[in-house]
């Protein structure tokens, strides 16, 4: 038996309220509901976050995604929807199990992302970029 929370619900040793599957992918709905409508979409083969995951599980969890928000736009017409996907307990991840979170939204919901901008100079920016381009080209070149 797995220690994995997620990979027990896939397996269905831990109990859920499913929405969506294929043999990639399990839409379920999240027991705290931040707002009704809340889902998460899960990989099936574990992998820890988004660097674990196979190119394929991540292209059918963004298939998946589309087509359970497009069904929670049209069950509960929320005024907008947020994707929130966190990697690592620094970004706030809390279970370890590849997921993204479909959280229907309302003005006022409570929910709230600090987004502490620093508005660097363009400088700062193009380095950034450097190291970002430099590292795609070595792992594109592995
Ligand atoms: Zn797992």
């Amino acid at each position: 038996m797995s220690a994995c929370t997620f990979c027990r619900i896939v397996a269905g040793e831990i109990p859920s309220t499913r929405v969506y599957e294929n043999d990639r992918v399990l839409a379920f709905m999240d027991i705290g509901q931040v707002n009704p409508g809340h889902v998460l979409v899960a990989v099936k083969r574990h992998a820890e976050n988004l660097y674990a995951l196979a190119a394929d599980d991540a292209a059918a969890v963004a298939r998946a995604s589309l087509a359970v928000a497009q069904a929670i736009r049209a069950a509960f017409a929320p005024a907008g929807l947020s994707v929130y996907q966190a990697n690592g307990a620094a970004a706030g991840q809390t279970v370890f199990h590849y997921h993204v979170h479909l959280v229907p939204r309302r003005e006022g919901d409570g929910m709230e992302l600090a987004w502490p901008v620093q508005n660097p100079p363009r400088a700062a920016l193009e380095t950034h970029a450097a190291a970002i381009r430099s590292a795609l080209a070595q792992l594109q070149g592995e």
